[in-house]
């Protein structure tokens, strides 16, 4: 049943029927006797939602995607699944991703890949393909994603749905499978900008269990999203990023985006062009600080503590050999591809040359960003280089695969909010296009893609 489910879509790995039905029955049950209950209810409540299988969920199996957690169950949910709860949306179950959330495609799933319902033969995004997949095919109105390199964004852009990556720190982290802690970041994928915003600022807010969530009140987004739809963006700055267009973006993608700046000048936006020089390095920089916090984040799978473990064939069963059989089982090929990348970059000796000089590197990005925001409110970019592309074109190269997220990590590495819109078509296939804004300034991202859609 690997490949086959959902008409071949296959977007989730494990689906909660029973559970969901029994909320929106409960939901109904409430609107149906009114009064003071119904009143109070979320504006989404009986809205189901479905969620990436890299947050945790009482009651239903998270996998991350990986042979290493088959099997296991949370103890806990994560913060975002107790407002959800609260909230009364039903889930709808775990999707799809790539393992551990690393990859572009989700053709490193363990469980088989996630097919685009654009076009079957061809990639959904990743790593949450599954999320985006699902909303695309009008299996689940919204959906809850991870981005730690545009795992939110991406997929949404390749899908033609609608996927946030909030501030860091404003969406509470507690209950995320961490991949690579200062980067990762929940948020919403959806089929409308308003929808996001809603979820959003359901989601959103302090939590003490998660030591960088920010202290400050959740945005206005709804009335941001609300803003924008009027398609007035009059005496809004609009700064095209120079440097994350022309070579190596798709004609079609880069025939929609040039379409997409007439249209926001159409709707009163002064648009400007900034340059951002060292977005050149943030690819190389996010390759090594991405993969040694992977290397420091998955030691835990250890064969003791979290679902896995698998003997070694003969020989003494010492801690160290029973943990090196689990993990050679457990993990497929890119996720020790990562670890292995990020051991070697922290190790003494490299540590200035490779995690210090990227951290350098994350700076001047961050400098980048913040001389582009005296310029401009909104930064645009096409969110991906390219359309969906076919299964199996890129998954033998690991380097043509991470290029794919050039448009997307800027963002990650300065912790600053994004969201990818649909742009139109390029040859029947979704074009994303992407605006950032500066942190905690996700209200700004929200009213310039509303104007858009
Ligand atoms: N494609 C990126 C990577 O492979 C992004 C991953 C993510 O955002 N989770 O690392």
């Amino acid at each position: 049943a690997v490949d086959g489910g959902e008409r071949g879509v296959h977007a989730f790995l494990h689906v909660n029927a029973e559970e969901a039905l029994a909320v929106a029955a409960e939901v109904d049950a409430i609107r149906a006797a009114g009064g003071a209950e119904a009143e109070a209810l979320h504006p989404m409540a009986g809205v189901p939602i479905a969620v990436k299988d890299l947050i945790v969920t009482v009651g239903q199996p998270t996998t991350a995607a990986s042979k290493m957690l088959e099997g296991w169950m949370s103890p806990y949910d994560a913060t975002v699944i107790e407002k959800v709860r609260a909230a009364k949306l039903p889930m709808l179950g775990k999707t799809n991703l790539d393992e551990f959330a690393m990859g572009s495609s989700t053709e490193h799933s363990a469980y088989g890949n996630t097919r685009n319902p654009w076009d079957l033969d061809r990639i959904p995004g990743g790593s949450g393909g599954g999320s985006a997949a699902a909303v695309a095919a009008f299996e689940a109105p919204l959906a809850l994603g991870t981005d730690t390199g545009g795992s939110i964004r991406q997929p949404g852009a390749v899908t033609g749905t609608v996927g946030v990556k909030p501030t860091y720190g404003s969406v509470s982290r507690y209950g995320a499978i961490a991949m690579a802690s200062s980067l990762d970041q929940i948020g919403p994928v959806t089929r409308t900008v308003l929808d996001s915003a809603i979820l959003h600022e359901l989601i959103g807010g302090h939590d003490e269990r998660d030591s960088t969530s920010l202290t400050d009140p959740v945005p206005s987004l709804v009335e941001a999203a609300k803003l924008g739809a009027t398609g007035d963006l009059t005496g809004v700055r609009v700064g095209v990023i120079k440097e994350l267009t022309g070579e190596g973006y798709e004609a079609g993608v880069q025939a929609r985006f040039d379409e997409s700046l007439a249209l926001l000048a159409e709707a009163g936006a002064e648009i400007v062009e900034v340059h951002c020089p060292n977005f050149k390095y943030a690819l190389g920089a996010y390759y090594l600080i991405m993969p040694s916090e992977v290397s420091s984040n998955l030691a835990k799978f250890d064969g003791v503590r979290y679902g896995q473990r698998v003997l070694p064939e003969e020989g003494p069963l010492t801690i160290e050999r029973v943990m090196g059989s689990t993990r050679a089982a457990g993990f497929g090929d890119e996720v020790k591809r990562r670890i292995i990348l990020g051991t070697y970059a922290l190790s003494a000796g490299y540590y200035d040359a490779y995690y210090g000089s990227a951290q350098k590197v994350r700076t001047l990005v961050q400098r980048d960003f913040a001389a582009a925001f005296e310029q401009a409110d909104v930064l645009v970019s096409p969110t991906s280089p390219n359309v969906a592309f076919e299964f199996g074109s890129k998954s033998d190269d690991p380097l043509a695969m991470y290029l794919n997220d050039v448009a997307t990590i800027p963002a990650n590495l300065a912790g600053v909010p994004g969201i990818s819109v649909p742009g139109g078509l390029s040859e029947g296939l979704p074009v994303g296009i992407q605006f950032l804004a500066p942190a905690r300034e996700d209200a700004r991202v929200y009213r310039a893609g509303a104007a858009l859609e």
